[in-house]
């Protein structure tokens, strides 16, 4: 069955990898990036050769009409949205919350969780069965956040901020796969540990994985597409009777 995919910050790292594997199933995915056009334009690009469609979208996730442009733009192009993967997220330089400015507090929260939430709120307006969404009431459509296994070990003296970021996502992922579950759509998240991606380089410590793989009980950091693995799992009907689900993607950390 084909499907409409929208995903967040699929330029890169996990989004990439996610959009990737979408496009071996054969279905159409709305590449959404915040600057890097090139990285965006690669990943459509990848996501054709592997037998899907896509369309790269640029847009702010913490800017509300961003976020309607980057669903209006993907059904426009591929029909009515199926999935989404609520994926873009940023970390800032590590320090302890003693040293965090009020800017640092006001991106970080507006990224990582309003983003997050204007998201969710336009996946609850276009999938839902209520909405005219494209399922009948026992197959709705599936959102997946990208959460962090920050939310449950707090990241202290680096990340105090992001952490409880993430923990809002957690938060929100109960809250609204309840809600939405007589719509038709269910609503889980993903909580990776340490992957290898560009995130740890924009947090100042390209390196930052490797450095703390002696942590993880599986004795080094996950990839993106073991990340994708279980994203792709939770979009699909194989995972039709799950909804407020916090899947531990971290290597036993
Ligand atoms: P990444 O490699 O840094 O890629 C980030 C992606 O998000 C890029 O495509 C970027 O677009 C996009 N983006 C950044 N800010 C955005 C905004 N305001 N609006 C729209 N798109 C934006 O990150 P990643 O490691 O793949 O992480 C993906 C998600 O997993 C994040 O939510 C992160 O918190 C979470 N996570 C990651 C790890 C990890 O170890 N990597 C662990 C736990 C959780 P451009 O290319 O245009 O900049």
């Amino acid at each position: 069955m084909t499907r409409t995919i929208l995903i967040t910050g699929a330029s890169r790292g996990i989004g990439r990898a996610v959009a990737i594997q979408c496009g071996r199933r054969g279905w159409s995915v709305g590449v959404n990036y915040a600057g890097n056009e090139q990285a965006a334009m690669a990943t459509v690009t990848a996501i054709e050769a592997a037998g899907g469609k896509a369309i790269a979208i640029q847009g702010d996730v913490a800017v509300e009409s961003d976020v309607i442009r980057m669903f209006d733009a993907t059904e426009k192009a591929f029909g009515p949205i199926t999935g989404v993967v609520n994926n873009a997220g940023i970390v800032a330089p590590g320090m302890k919350l003693v040293d965090m400015t009020a800017e640092r507090f006001a991106r970080m929260f507006a990224v990582n969780v309003t983003g997050a939430y204007l998201v969710a709120r336009e996946t609850a307006r276009r999938m839902g069965t209520d909405r005219g969404g494209p399922h009948g009431p026992n197959l709705g459509g599936s959102l997946v956040n990208l959460s962090s296994a920050a939310a449950r070990l707090g990241s202290p003296n680096e990340y105090v901020d992001y952490a409880g970021s993430k923990g809002a996502i957690d938060t929100m992922t109960i809250g609204l796969s309840k809600e939405l579950a007589p719509v038709g759509i269910r609503v889980n998240a993903i909580r990776p540990g340490l992957i290898d991606t560009e995130i740890h380089a924009s947090g100042g410590e390209p390196g930052r994985a490797f450095r703390l793989a002696s942590m993880v009980p599986l004795a080094r950091p996950g990839t993106a597409d073991e990340v994708a693995n279980a994203i792709l799992f939770l979009l699909s009907d194989e995972s039709a009777y799950i909804t407020g689900a916090l899947l531990d993607v971290s290597g036993g950390r």
